[in-house]
Parts: structure tokens; C-alpha cells; sequence
């Protein structure tokens, strides 16, 4: 995974491919790697569906290895959504599919003319680009039979749908998954709208017959993917909470913990949320004939998605995440697996983010266009946004223009992008992430909830100000560094809880090469990424005042434990000193 493929979008004549060493940017992965490209190559005042901005897709450091949870693909790029700086990243075979290609990553410059559309096709022989006309328009499922039918079923598939193609900011990027589904999307930031902008349909990566990656020392690595493994086994989250009920395990905990947003954000319980909880997703999955338990790509361990099938056992979507299902039922007030499992497949196909099309639909009903709980007419929304409607592109473009447009004072966003599942009132943590990220409103930068909810990696009482800016950097720390690795976010209960694991995870970075690797070195990994992005971030005009919850946190309690986000401005801005 030594090489770099470049493929400028705009070359005359056609998309010209060149491949060469990876130069400045040797011994990057993942979001280490995007951001550090972005950085440096993207001039921060351009147009971020423009020429000069590019599209990176980087798998980690780890990607193509044995090693078990190491199948993110990072993308990154200057954020439709945001203005600032994006990295992105998915599950599904696709990161290892480019790495074991031999690809650090690709870099999409420039853009071709007249809106052409192209499909790349990488394999052990080489790059070939053609055109994909036969594919315009096509929806994610679609496009990847079509793509299936020339190509087999051995290949893994990147591809956008019919909202990147209109390049709104909601468009995410597929990644398709161990059942050749595109169901594993680079979700947030509008990152399918830059790919849609540089022409880019699809991305076919046949690596079958290609091995592993093999690392300098093989038995050292082979005795730490055992530890690893092990640790992933034995954690009670990664090891029976997430296999048994999916993310949406959460459902139940959040809600009894008053934090789970409803009915944009207004209060922090949900009456409906038994009938959406995990419990009662993978018992409907199971019952119907579909899966609770799955993995999205094939080195999981920990498998926490599923397959989720209609009443007549036919395939929906994979199991509905719990930000999914937050975000299309409690934030919409809609309480039927049925109406939110619809929700996430024309998400998927359509190609969006499914929170950002959630937290939309819950300003929009907050704007008087549809009524809290009205799943068919959210539906309804959701295809006019598949098919380019006036009112189907406003609901496209995210939360934020949408509340603009409907007159709407509660618009729950930071730096343009819409609040995950977790209330910054009653999980004050996760109020400090959202503000301070470099990516905007995002719970995988600093997943606080961890330790303000679930107690891993010790305690920090969520209803209070106290050490919450401090545990936020700390996580966001770390999770630039994962994110660097190619590994699953979900490692992260292990590694806090159990320091053998993240020796394990140390050792087998440190196997990879053939060098020591220190907790020391992780942690000036996950500064140096936060620095790239915040520095990108300030040449492109973002100030403190954008590291902000929207004014409503602090001022309207939230119902039941009737608490405002009491961090200070002062902490805020200090999450970044070190
Ligand atoms: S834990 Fe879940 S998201 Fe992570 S790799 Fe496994 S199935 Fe995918």
C-alpha cells in the first residue's frame, strides 16, 4: 500500500490516471492521510464542488492487513455542507479491497466538462475510466447490479446515487458491504456531492486473488491480533451488548437517560421508543427471518449490524443504526420500524446522510411543512429528494437551509451540519464535541457518551459542566488517531476499558512496521491530524465563534432533567490548547 493514484478529472481528452509513490505523505492512513491532502492541496477559499477542491479516499494504516476491524474507508475533501475541512468514513470491503490493491489512496482533482460521468475500475492489472452514462439517475442499488452484472460478484463498489449526482450537501457515498449491498455510507458533510462534482459514478476495485498485507514481523502481529480479538470478545459492549441488539442498543439507555432528542430537540424522552429500541429491532429481524446479528465487513469481530426484511421476509436494508432510527423516529416523532427501515434503504439508495435527512425532516416538521409523526408523508420526502424536486432539493441541501427557508428558530447544527442522536443538555460531553470538531456536529469525533453514559473509561457526571472539555479533547484525540488506523470506532470501548487490548492494538500498528509504537506516539498522531484540520478550518474563515451550539442549548431546559449546556465559552476554546 505504497502507492498513490491520482486521476485529474478534467485532463484534456479525458480522466488521465497516474500512479507514483507516496512521497510527503509516506506512513499516513485513513484521516491521517485525507486531512493532511486536503491541507496542503485544496486552497482553502475554493469552491468546494469546484475544480480545485479534491476528493480524497484513503483506507487506514491497518486496512488489508489480518487484522481484525480494520475496514474503514476514510474520505475526505472541503465540505459542501460545512465550508471547512471533512473526513467521512465507512464499513464494507472497500478499504480493504483498495489496500490490498496497493493503494494508500486516490485523489480525484479537477472536474470534467459538461457534467460527464465516469466509472473507475482498479485492478491487480491496472486503472481503466469509462463512461457511465449508462448509469445516470440510477439509485446506489441499481447501480451496483448493473456494475455486478459486468463485473462479478468478487469486486467491492464505491459509488454515489442520484443526490450526489445533484450534488446537494445531505450526499453521502456507498460502500458496499460483504453482501455486495450499498449499505455502508461516508455519510456526513456532503461528501457525495463532491464526488457527483468531479463526474464520478462509481468505483469498481477487484482485489480477488490479491493477499493480505503482510507486516514486517508476522508472528509478533499474529500474537496481537489474538490479544485483540480476544479483547473485542470479552468487553461487555463489543463482546454481547453490540453483536446482540445492534447500536440501537442505545435506544432504551438514552432515553432513560433524558438525552434522547425528540421532536427536534425539544424534550429528551421519546413515548414511542420501545417500539424502535434495539431489543425490538433485532426480535422483529430474527422473528421475520432477517439477521440481528451480521457483519459489514468480513475482518468484524464485533458485528453489531443486521439484516432487517419486510413482514414477508423480503430484504429491506441492513439493521437501521441507532442514529438512524433516532434520527427518522424520535427527532421526526415517528414510532414504526417499518416507516424508519423505508427511511434508511431510500436514504441509501438515494445516496444521503441518514442523520442530516433525519434532523432535516425534523425541522421541517417543526416548520409546519408535514406533522411530527407522520411517517408516509416523510416518505413522500424523501423520494422527492431521489427525484430532484424544487422541494425535493431543499430537503437535500440539510438541516440548516432547510430552518432558513421555513422560518424555523430551533435548527440544531453546528458549522452547518446537523446534531447526532444525543442531547447536548443531558450529555454535556457530547455538547463540547459538537461545538469543538473541526467536522461540525459529529458524534465520532469524541464520543463522550462513553464515559458520561455508559461509564467506560471511567465517569464524568453528564448533567454538569464539569470535565467535560477535558474529556472531549481526550477522545477527540484518540479518535483522530483511530480514524487514522482504519479502524472500526467501535474498538473504542475495548481500549479504554481494558489496557491490554489497546497494547494490542499499539503492538500490532508497531508489528505492521517493524518499529516500537507508544500510547505516546497515538496521542501526538490524533494532535497532529486535529491541528491539519483546525489550521484548514482558520484559512478558510471559521473562528471561535463557530466552535458553538446553536443559542436554544443554553437558554430552553430540556424536559425531564430541565438542564441547559453549561460549559463554558472559555473551556470551548481551550479544548484545542496543548
Ligand atoms: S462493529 Fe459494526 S460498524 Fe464496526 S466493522 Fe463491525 S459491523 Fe461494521
Amino acid at each position: 500500500m505504497d502507492a498513490m493514484l491520482r486521476i485529474d478529472m478534467s485532463a484534456a481528452g479525458g480522466p488521465r490516471a497516474r500512479t507514483g509513490p507516496l512521497g510527503e505523505y509516506e506512513g499516513m492512513g485513513g484521516r491521517g492521510l485525507t486531512s493532511a491532502v486536503v491541507a496542503r492541496e485544496v486552497p482553502p477559499d475554493a469552491h468546494p464542488l469546484g475544480a480545485a477542491n479534491k476528493l480524497v479516499i484513503a483506507p487506514g494504516l491497518l486496512s488489508g492487513t489480518a487484522a481484525a476491524m480494520s475496514g474503514r474507508l476514510s474520505v475526505g475533501c472541503k465540505s459542501p455542507l460545512t465550508g471547512g475541512i471533512k473526513e467521512a468514513n465507512a464499513g464494507g470491503e472497500t478499504a480493504d479491497a483498495l489496500a490490498r490493491l496497493g493503494y494508500a489512496a486516490i485523489v480525484f482533482e479537477g472536474k470534467p466538462p459538461k457534467d460527464a460521468l465516469f466509472t473507475v475500475v482498479i485492478t491487480k492489472e491496472g486503472v481503466d475510466i469509462r463512461p457511465a452514462e449508462e448509469l445516470r439517475g440510477l439509485g446506489n442499488y441499481d447501480t451496483v447490479e448493473r456494475l455486478k452484472a459486468t463485473f462479478g460478484d468478487k469486486v467491492a463498489i464505491i459509488s454515489i446515487g442520484p443526490a450526489g449526482e445533484m450534488k446537494l450537501p445531505a450526499a453521502s457515498i456507498a460502500c458496499t458491504d460483504t453482501e455486495l449491498h450499498p449499505t455502508r455510507h461516508a455519510g456526513r458533510g456532503g461528501v457525495g456531492a463532491v464526488m457527483g462534482a468531479k463526474g464520478v459514478k462509481a468505483i469498481v476495485l477487484d482485489a480477488a486473488g490479491i493477499p493480505h498485507r503482510q507486516p514486517k514481523e508476522p508472528e509478533r502481529f499474529a500474537a496481537a491480533n489474538r490479544v485483540w480479538i480476544e479483547g473485542m470478545k470479552k468487553h461487555a459492549v463489543t463482546g454481547e451488548a453490540l453483536p446482540a441488539y445492534g447500536t440501537n442498543v442505545l435506544a432504551n439507555i438514552i432515553n432513560e437517560a433524558g438525552g434522547y432528542p425528540t421532536e427536534n430537540f425539544s424534550v429528551g424522552t421519546f413515548a414511542g421508543t420501545a417500539k424502535i429500541s434495539g431489543e425490538t429491532e433485532a426480535a422483529l429481524e430474527t422473528e421475520r427471518g432477517g439477521l440481528a446479528t451480521h457483519a459489514c465487513h468480513s475482518g468484524c469481530v464485533i458485528r453489531c449490524s443486521g439484516i432487517f426484511v419486510d413482514k414477508d421476509g423480503r430484504y429491506v436494508t441492513k439493521q437501521p443504526e441507532y442514529e438512524t432510527v433516532w434520527a427518522h423516529g424520535a427527532d421526526c416523532g415517528i414510532d414504526d420500524m417499518d416507516t424508519i427501515a423505508m427511511l434508511d434503504r431510500l436514504d441509501d439508495d438515494i445516496g444521503l446522510d441518514t442523520i442530516e435527512m433525519g434532523a432535516t425532516i425534523g425541522v421541517a416538521m417543526a416548520g409546519g411543512l408535514l406533522d411530527f409523526g407522520d411517517g408516509p408523508r416523510a416518505v413522500e420526502l424523501m423520494k422527492e429528494v431521489g427525484k430532484g424536486t424544487p422541494l425535493g432539493r431543499l430537503i437535500g441541501s440539510g438541516a440548516a437551509i432547510t430552518g432558513r427557508v421555513l422560518g424555523v428558530e430551533h435548527v440544531p447544527v453546528v458549522k452547518g451540519q446537523a446534531l447526532p442522536a444525543y442531547d447536548p443538555r443531558a450529555i454535556q460531553g457530547m455538547g463540547v464535541t459538537y461545538a469543538t470538531s473541526p467536522m461540525g456536529a459529529d458524534h465520532t469525533a469524541g464520543y463522550a457518551v462513553a464515559t458520561n453514559i455508559l461509564k467506560v473509561g471511567g465517569f464524568v457526571d453528564p448533567l454538569k459542566p464539569e470535565g467535560q472539555a477535558e474529556l472531549s479533547r481526550n477522545l477527540q484525540i484518540a479518535t483522530a488517531a483511530i480514524d487514522a488506523t482504519g479502524m472500526c470506532l467501535f474498538i473504542a470501548f475495548a481500549i479504554l476499558d481494558q489496557p491490554e487490548t489497546f497494547q494490542a492494538l499499539l503492538d500490532l500498528l508497531g508489528a505492521f512496521n517493524g518499529s516500537a509504537v507508544t500510547a505516546d506516539d497515538v496521542t501526538a498522531l490524533g494532535k497532529k491530524v486535529l491541528d491539519t484540520e483546525r489550521d484548514f478550518n482558520r484559512r478558510a474563515g471559521f473562528s471561535a465563534a463557530d466552535d458553538r451550539l446553536p443559542a436554544f442549548f443554553r437558554t430552553e431546559p430540556l424536559a425531564p432533567h430541565n438542564v441547559t449546556f453549561q460549559v463554558k465559552d472559555e473551556e470551548l476554546d481551550a479544548v484545542f490548547s496543548w
